[in-house]
C-alpha cells in the first residue's frame, strides 16, 4: 500500500518544494516507487525537474476539474523510480471555479486512488496558502511534513497550519497524522538557527526526524547545491549526491522508510 505525504506550510519560501522534490528523489534512488504531485500553481517542482510550464497539454488542473484521469497526466522523470504529475499556472483559477462544488475537497483523494497501488510513496508539494488546494492535499494524505525555515519568527504561523490539519482531521480525513517538522536552511553561523532547533526540540521533540537509531536530528542545512540544482532541472541526488544537502535529504528518506506507520 502506498503512503501519501503532503509537504505543507502556508509560509512562503520555507523549503516545501525543495523538500518535496528531494525527498521524492531520495526515496526513488532507494528503489521506492514514488509519485511526486505538484499542486502549486507556481509549478516550482515541475520546473525544478527540468520541465517547462508549457511542456504538457494536460496537468493537475485537468485532473482536479475532472477532465482527465490521474494516469493520463503522469510523466516519467530522469529517475527510473520517480514519476511526476505536473502543475501549471492555470491552476490558480481552481479555488474560484471549483470551491462551490460539493465534495471538491475530496477530489485529489479520489483521483489518487486510481493510481495509488503503483507507488510506495506519493509526495505532494502544496502552495503557500491554506485554501482548498492545500485542503485537498491534506484530505488525500496519510501524513504531513511541515518544513520550518531556521530563522527569526520561524514558529510564527505554525499554529495556522496545525489548526488546518486539525480541521481536516475532524471533517475529511480522521487518519491524517503529522509525520514531522523538518528544520530547513540551517546555518551554523546563525544563532537564530540554533534557537529555532532548540524551540522545535522543546515543543515538538517527538515529531522531529532522527538519523538512524541515534538521537541526532535530521536537519536540512543551507546548502548551495540544493539552491542550484533546480536551475539544472535536477534533484540534488543527480546534481551532487555527496553534498551536505543531498545527504540530509537521504537521511530524511531513510528515517521515513524506517518509521513507516510508526507514528
Ligand atoms: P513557496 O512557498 O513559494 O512554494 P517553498 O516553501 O516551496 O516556497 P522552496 O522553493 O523550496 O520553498 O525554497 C525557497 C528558496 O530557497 C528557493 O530558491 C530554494 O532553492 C532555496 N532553498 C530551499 N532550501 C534550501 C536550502 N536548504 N539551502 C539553500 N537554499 C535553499
Ligand atoms: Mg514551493
Amino acid at each position: 500500500m502506498s503512503e501519501v505525504i503532503t509537504i505543507a506550510n502556508q509560509k512562503g519560501g520555507v523549503g516545501k518544494t525543495t523538500t518535496a522534490v528531494n525527498l521524492a528523489a531520495s526515496l526513488a534512488i532507494k528503489k521506492k516507487r514514488v509519485l511526486l504531485i505538484d499542486v502549486d500553481p507556481q509549478a516550482n517542482a515541475t520546473t525544478g525537474l527540468g520541465f517547462n510550464r508549457s511542456d504538457f497539454e494536460f496537468n493537475i488542473y485537468h485532473v482536479l476539474t475532472g477532465r482527465k484521469g490521474m494516469s493520463e497526466v503522469i510523466q516519467k522523470t530522469e529517475l527510473e523510480f520517480m514519476d511526476l504529475v505536473p502543475s501549471n499556472i492555470g491552476l490558480v483559477g481552481i479555488e474560484r471555479e471549483a470551491s462551490e462544488e460539493k465534495d471538491f475537497k475530496l477530489t485529489l483523494k479520489n483521483k489518487i486512488s486510481e493510481v495509488a497501488d503503483r507507488y510506495d510513496f506519493i509526495i505532494i508539494d502544496s502552495p503557500p496558502t491554506l485554501g482548498s488546494i492545500t485542503v485537498n492535499a491534506l484530505a488525500a494524505s496519510d501524513s504531513v511534513i511541515i518544513p520550518i525555515q531556521c530563522e527569526f519568527y520561524a514558529l510564527e504561523g505554525v499554529a495556522l497550519i496545525l489548526n488546518t490539519v486539525k480541521v481536516v482531521k475532524q471533517t475529511l480525513n480522521k487518519n491524517l497524522k503529522i509525520r514531522g517538522f523538518l528544520p530547513t536552511m540551517y546555518s551554523l553561523q546563525n544563532n537564530l538557527a540554533k534557537e529555532t532547533v532548540a524551540n522545535l526540540r522543546e515543543y515538538f521533540d517527538d515529531k522531529l526526524f532522527r538519523i538512524g537509531k541515534s538521537d541526532d536530528l535530521v536537519i536540512i542545512p543551507r546548502n548551495i547545491k540544493l539552491a542550484e540544482s533546480p536551475s539544472f532541472g535536477k534533484p540534488v541526488v543527480l546534481y551532487d549526491i555527496k553534498s551536505a544537502g543531498s545527504i540530509a535529504y537521504q537521511d530524511l528518506a531513510k528515517s521515513i522508510m524506517e518509521q513507516k506507520w510508526a507514528r
